[in-house]
């Protein structure tokens, strides 16, 4: 099992990190930071912080094979009663308590008219409707033989349900091992800049944009995937030490402050184990569900539900982007799956990013988008087991050194826990 060090990091000043540039006056903002991001951060506080011998340990903890930085995503972590003289250690148990973090799925529904979580109200004081998971009814409608099957219209009005984009963030509920889901909303803000004419050191005539950029005081929750030695990174990764991330940094914008670096203890992970089961009981219990329902699944199969974390890029042999299929990929680790998914909700995504050692752009890639799921057939035996732990220690595609193609095996949030909120 591969050591995961996961990080908290607190936005300081707004952080500008674009959906990508494409020339227009206004750049939209991610509402999280990528991997790819926080990996040329630390290159460049290593490079700086002292120059030869930063040079060779970046070079050394970022190369390493098997190393990946992964995304970062919003996080809510509740601050008050925490006493500021242990405001780490408190920090670092809230931490504790989050099993996942990501974008929902791509199947995640809510009501048209109220959309949001159960339990919570919108400014006008209006209740939301509550959130649901389309993939069971979907794959109902795919093994059932009747055609009669329960329908996705909101419980509470029979509005339609629509995809609900957003973050959620699983922890810890109330009950014993018992999981809840929380929808987690990052602000933004726009900020408009005026163009300064770099020879007569004055403002332009003529020229305004607009940044969008995540607001300061905000939490992101990722982490470094490790395959051994998560010690050497303690030595660089300190509490307090700011990460500068995005663009406009001469302008005041990017600045992040560390706050929590844990690695994850023997402790730690049983706890997080009991958090969220092995992958083989959460494709069982998935199984059994949609059989349960009515569903057909061959006696000793199992439905494997392959959730995106981040954003995944597969290529065939010609280097050609592939967007709805991941069937190479996780074949690669062993999953013994005769053909194609039996079900895919997908979509694609340009990856732009900046290479911050070298000063100059990456190249361009399309992307299957985080969020997306494709559900394959195995048979339930060992060999199943061991590819389902390999697909999520090691996930799929390119450039997983920075985060893309994690992968999670039958996500809680396939599994009616999306309907009950907190
Ligand atoms: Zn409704």
């Amino acid at each position: 099992m591969r050591k995961r060090i996961r990080v908290l990091l607190k936005s300081d000043a707004p952080l500008a990190i674009s959906e990508g540039f494409r020339g227009e006056w206004a750049v939209p903002a991610k509402e999280y930071i990528p991997g790819s991001a926080v990996r040329g951060a630390i290159a460049r506080y290593l490079i700086d912080s002292s120059l030869e011998e930063g040079l060779q340990e970046m070079k050394r903890l970022l190369l390493m094979p098997g190393t990946a930085v992964l995304d970062f995503h919003p996080v809510m972590i509740n601050t008050h009663g925490i006493n500021h003289n242990k405001e780490e250690k408190n920090l670092s148990k809230e931490v504790s308590r989050i099993a996942e973090t990501g974008k929902f799925p791509l199947t995640a529904i809510s009501c048209k008219r109220r959309p949001g979580f159960i339990g919570e109200t919108f400014s006008d004081g209006l209740k939301k409707h509550g959130m649901s998971d389309s993939l069971e009814t979907l794959l109902l409608k795919l093994l059932c033989n009747e055609k009669q099957i329960g329908d996705t219209r909101c419980e509470k009005c029979k509005e339609r349900q629509e995809l609900f984009e957003g973050w959620y963030q699983l922890e810890k509920g109330n009950g014993e091992n018992q999981l809840s889901s929380v929808g987690v909303n990052p602000a933004t803000s726009s900020y408009i800049h005026i163009g300064i004419d770099p020879d007569r050191g004055a403002t332009t005539q003529g020229i305004f944009y607009t940044i969008d950029a995540l607001d300061e005081e905000q939490f992101f929750l990722g982490a470094i995937i490790v395959d051994d030695h998560p010690e050497d990174w303690l030595k660089i990764l300190k509490p307090e030490t700011y990460l500068f991330l995005g663009a406009g940094k001469s302008r005041g914008y990017g600045a992040a402050r560390i706050e929590v670096v844990q690695i994850e203890s023997e402790k730690i992970e049983r706890e997080n184990e009991s958090l969220l089961e092995p992958p083989e009981i959460r494709c069982r219990k998935f199984t059994e569900r949609i059989r349960s329902k009515g569903g057909f699944v061959e006696e000793g199969s199992w439905l494997v539900p392959l959730t995106l974390l981040s954003s995944s890029i597969i290529m065939d042999r010609f280097l050609r982007p592939v967007l709805d299929d991941i069937t190479k990929d996780v074949r690669d680790h062993g999953l013994p799956t005769t053909g194609k998914p039996i079900l895919v909700k997908a979509r694609s995504q340009t990856i732009q990013g900046w290479h911050s050692a070298s000063d100059i752009p990456k190249p361009d890639f399309t992307a299957i988008a985080n969020g997306s799921v494709f559900v394959y057939q195995s048979p339930a035996n060992e060999q199943t087991v061991q590819a389902l732990y390999r697909i999520e220690d090691m996930g799929i595609g390119f450039r997983r050194a920075e985060g893309f193609g994690r992968v999670r095996v039958a996500s809680p949030l396939h599994s009616g826990i999306l309907a009950k909120g907190k």
